[in-house]
C-alpha cells in the first residue's frame, strides 16, 4: 500500500489498485458523508452504496418501499431497520461490491450494525470493515442542510453558503435547476439529529469500541478531509 499518504489528493490521482473492503462512513446528517463517499471513489473506484439515495431512487420509482418509505422520511424519522438491511442485503449481492463500497448512512441503528457485522462475518470477506465518523458543530450543520443545494441530472452536491454555483440555482456541470431535499428544512433537520442522537451515536460508539475506526475533523474544506480520511483508512488497512 502506499506510503505517501501526504502526497495524496483525492480527484488528481490514478485510481488505486489496493481494494480497501468496506469502509462505512458514519456522521450526523449533513457532516458530509456523500461529499466525501464521492472524494473516496476517486481514489478507490469502489461504489457508494447510500440508503437514503436508495430510499429516494424507491420513492421516485413508487414502489411499495418507496410508499411505505417517503412519509417517514419527510418527517425525519428512520425508515424501519428490516426494510433497510433488506435492501442493503439486495445491493450487496451486486458485483461491483467485490473490492469494497461506501456505506452512507447505514447502518444508523444498532441493530443495523448488528446486521451488518453478522452479514459480513457469514459473507467471510477477505477484509473486514473499517469505520470512520465524520464530527461537525450543530450550528455548521444546519447552515449545511438549510443551504444543500443538489443537481438532479448529475448529483453534483452544492451549498448556497460554503459552495454555491457559479450561476444561481442551477448546475455548474450540466446548466440543470438544482434542487432542495424536502427533508432539508430547519424543522425536519431537528427531527433528524434527534434521531441521530437516539439511534445512531450507539453505533459510532459501538464501532469505536471494536476498534478499526477513527474520527476526523469534517470543519475543514473538503480535500483536506478526504486526504484525512483516506489516510486514516490506509493505517487502520495496515
Ligand atoms: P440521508 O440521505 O442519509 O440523510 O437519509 C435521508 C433519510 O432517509 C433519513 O432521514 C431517513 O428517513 C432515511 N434513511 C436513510 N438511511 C437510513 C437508514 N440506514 N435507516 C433508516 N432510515 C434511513
Amino acid at each position: 500500500m502506499s506510503s505517501s499518504i501526504s502526497t495524496v489528493t483525492p480527484g488528481r490521482e490514478e485510481v488505486r489498485k489496493t481494494t480497501p473492503g468496506p469502509i462505512l462512513l458514519l456522521g450526523a446528517p449533513g457532516v458530509g458523508k456523500g461529499t466525501q463517499a464521492k472524494e473516496l471513489i476517486k481514489v478507490w473506484g469502489i461504489p457508494q452504496i447510500s440508503t437514503g439515495d436508495l430510499l429516494r431512487g424507491n420513492v421516485a420509482q413508487g414502489t411499495e418501499l418507496g410508499k411505505t418509505a417517503k412519509e417517514i422520511m419527510g418527517r425525519g424519522e428512520l425508515v424501519p431497520d428490516i426494510l433497510v438491511n433488506e435492501m442493503v442485503a439486495v445491493r450487496l449481492q451486486q458485483a461491483d461490491t467485490a473490492n469494497g463500497y461506501i456505506l452512507d448512512g447505514f447502518p444508523r441503528t444498532l441493530v443495523q450494525a448488528k446486521w451488518l457485522d453478522e452479514r459480513l462475518a457469514a459473507l467471510g470477506g477477505a477484509l473486514p470493515l473499517v469505520a470512520v465518523s465524520i464530527k461537525v458543530d450543530y450550528n455548521q450543520l444546519l447552515r449545511r442542510i438549510t443551504g444543500r443545494r443538489n443537481c438532479p441530472v448529475c448529483h453534483s452536491i452544492y451549498n448556497l453558503y460554503g459552495k454555491p454555483p457559479v450561476k444561481e440555482g442551477f448546475c455548474d456541470v450540466d446548466g440543470a435547476a438544482l434542487a432542495q431535499r424536502a427533508d432539508d428544512t430547519e424543522k425536519v433537520f431537528e427531527e433528524r439529529m434527534r434521531a441521530y442522537e437516539a439511534l445512531t451515536a450507539p453505533v459510532v460508539e459501538h464501532y469505536r469500541a471494536l476498534g478499526r475506526f477513527a474520527e476526523v475533523d469534517g470543519d475543514r474544506p473538503i480535500a483536506e478531509i478526504a486526504v484525512g480520511i483516506v489516510a486514516a483508512i490506509e493505517r487502520l488497512r495496515s
